[in-house]
């Protein structure tokens, strides 16, 4: 059987408590929210924190609301949350195609969306989503707090911008007029990472696509932007042909790894096949809000 090395744990009272004994402990504290990545890897002692501070008692972390042009969702909203938001399915649905396909319900009811991005995993669902939508994060630390895009957020596999002493505190999701969002998964069995995954969100005024943003999961070494596809549909009308060659150009730039899940070749056809159906539904949902 694995078991995680012994590790101390304590329960933060308030977010400064939290990020205290983060500044205090240095490189071995670690936050743990739904601990559904967190606690694999350090069974498979891919992660051997020495302290582990809990944050599930902070409920101030854990709401989904809409303020001014933007939607603000707390680091600890659980991904159940985000599948039964009302709100979410009305403006983001992109959301809710998402998590009907992530994990299973025990996993769903526990594990974060702060702990999804922070965990950088490039087959991640949320990080794809938010990076679509073009959000921004906000992280509080010692020093106070920051916004950060998520084009800067992700450094690398499994690294964020998220410093030593510091949390993710919040999502932030601009509003715009026009959105239409959606997302396609490809996975072996259900409640499976992906093999490869595509959120689309398009923005239309008057019939023409003035923006949009792909995100792509396990499609490279972290969540990426399929940016010359992205070019291509701003100032377009929406059309089959356009998300065909939207999906070609993401098939070409996407940078796959092969492994346990499928060969480079097969990854990158998912790619265009994904990016093509996403963005046509993408676009359907934000021509029916234009009519
Ligand atoms: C069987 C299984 C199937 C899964 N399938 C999918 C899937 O299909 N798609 C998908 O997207 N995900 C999937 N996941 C991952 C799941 O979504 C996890 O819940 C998620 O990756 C991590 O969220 P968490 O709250 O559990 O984070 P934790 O495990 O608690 O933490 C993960 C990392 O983030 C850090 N962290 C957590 N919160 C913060 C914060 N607020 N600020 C700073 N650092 C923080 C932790 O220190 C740790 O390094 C699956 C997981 C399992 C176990």
């Amino acid at each position: 059987m694995q078991t995680p090395a012994p590790v101390e744990y304590e329960r933060a009272a308030s977010l400064e408590d939290a990020i205290s004994s983060l500044q205090g402990r240095g490189p071995g504290a670690r936050i743990i929210a739904g601990g559904h990545s967190l606690i694999p890897m350090m069974k498979l002692r891919l992660a051997t924190p020495e302290l582990l501070i809990d944050i599930n008692d902070l409920a101030e972390l854990s709401y989904i609301r809409e303020q001014g042009d933007e939607i603000r969702i707390g680091a600890l909203t659980r991904h159940v949350e985000l599948l039964q938001s009302d709100l979410l399915a009305e403006r983001l649905p992109v959301f809710r195609d998402a998590e009907e396909l992530i994990a299973d319900p025990p996993v769903r009811n526990r594990g974060t969306i702060g702990g999804s991005l922070c965990q950088a995993d490039a087959a991640e669902d949320l990080s794809a989503v938010c990076s679509a939508l073009k959000a921004t994060v906000v992280i509080r630390g010692p020093e106070g707090q920051r916004v950060v895009g998520l084009d800067e957020f992700y450094v690398g596999p499994f690294m964020t911008a998220v410093g030593e002493a510091e949390i993710l505190t919040e999502v932030r999701i601009p509003l715009r007029p026009g959105a239409g969002s959606a997302h396609e998964k490809v996975e072996r069995r259900a409640g499976d990472f992906a093999i490869a995954a595509v959120a689309a969100a398009v923005w239309i005024d008057g019939g023409t696509i003035v923006d949009a943003g792909i995100g792509l999961s396990a499609l490279g070494p972290t969540t990426m932007r399929a940016t010359h596809a992205e070019e291509l549909l701003r100032a377009s009308s929406p059309s089959e042909e356009l998300f065909a060659q939207a999906g070609t150009m993401a098939s070409e730039d996407c940078s796959p790894l092969a492994d346990s899940r499928g060969p480079v070749d097969y990854k990158r056809h998912l790619a265009g096949v994904l990016t093509k159906r996403a963005l046509r539904r993408a676009s359907a949902r934000a021509l029916k809000q234009e009519t």
